[in-house]
């Protein structure tokens, strides 16, 4: 595969094109982001963990019944993924209260919900990612009726599955973003990547926090936090 122009560049990732239409190469960078890219910095390493936890966690969900993006990793950084257009959500899931959940309700992060929450808000960083419900999310035309139905069914089933394994490695889910993209065809597939970036992962013990937290919170031992979560998935791959 012939790897073509830069397509875009987020904050964490680059898009190529590639000489097939249908798929485009996605590569990792170091750059950490917080705050609506206020907070901008480097986790060492970061790339190359994100892009193999969040590839083996999609072939694991794959395997699961959950349709993704992933095609082929490329290397430590770079993989082939299916070309999408992004549903324009972010497709929060919470298992345990932290965060924006903890500072917009006024209570302790670490509360145990009796079943998860879902919330979406709107990607669009001009406007700090608002948050938004459903009857808005089709107000704005942003997905239809059955795309936000098909999302919530896998956002719910991507918990389920994550939080058992990653229960294995010891570590509790706390909470996550997912982003789903739209096939040619129309199908919705789970997109983006789901990595200590994108999630919060405290040790089962001890409480640890070993995600970006720890670079948004400025607590030190990112890197290693990062290592962490890659030395336990990678033991049990
Ligand atoms: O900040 P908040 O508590 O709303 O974040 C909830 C979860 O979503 C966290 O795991 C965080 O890492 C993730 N998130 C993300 N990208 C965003 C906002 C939140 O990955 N833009």
């Amino acid at each position: 595969m012939e790897k073509r122009a830069q397509l875009y560049e987020g904050k964490a990732k680059k898009v190529f094109a590639t000489d097939d239409e249908a798929v485009v190469i996605v590569s990792y960078k170091d750059d950490a982001t917080a705050f609506n890219g206020q907070k901008k910095g480097t986790i060492t390493g970061k790339g190359a963990i994100n892009n193999k936890m969040s590839n083996y966690l999609m072939q694991t969900l794959e395997a699961g019944g959950i349709p993704t993006h992933f095609v082929e990793e490329l290397s430590d950084r770079e993989t082939v993924v299916k070309k999408v257009a992004i549903v324009p959500l972010e497709v929060i899931i919470r298992n345990i209260s932290a965060g924006s959940f903890a500072q917009r309700y006024g209570v302790a992060e670490g509360i145990v919900f009796d079943r998860p929450t879902l919330e979406f808000s709107y990607k669009n960083d001009d406007l700090g990612d608002p948050l938004l419900n459903d009857s808005h999310a089709l107000a704005l035309g942003l997905a239809t009726e059955e795309d936000l139905a098909t999302i919530k069914r896998y956002a719910y089933a991507v918990n389920e599955q994550l939080k058992a394994f990653l229960k294995t490695v010891g570590l509790d889910l706390v909470d996550f973003k997912m982003e789903f993209g739209r096939l040619p065809d129309g199908s919705i597939v789970l997109a983006d990547e789901i990595s200590p970036d994108t999630c919060r992962l405290w040790d089962c013990e001890t409480h640890e926090k070993l995600d970006k937290d720890r670079f948004r919170r400025d607590m030190g031992g990112a890197e290693e936090a990062y290592e962490e979560v890659m030395r336990r998935l990678t033991g049990v791959s």
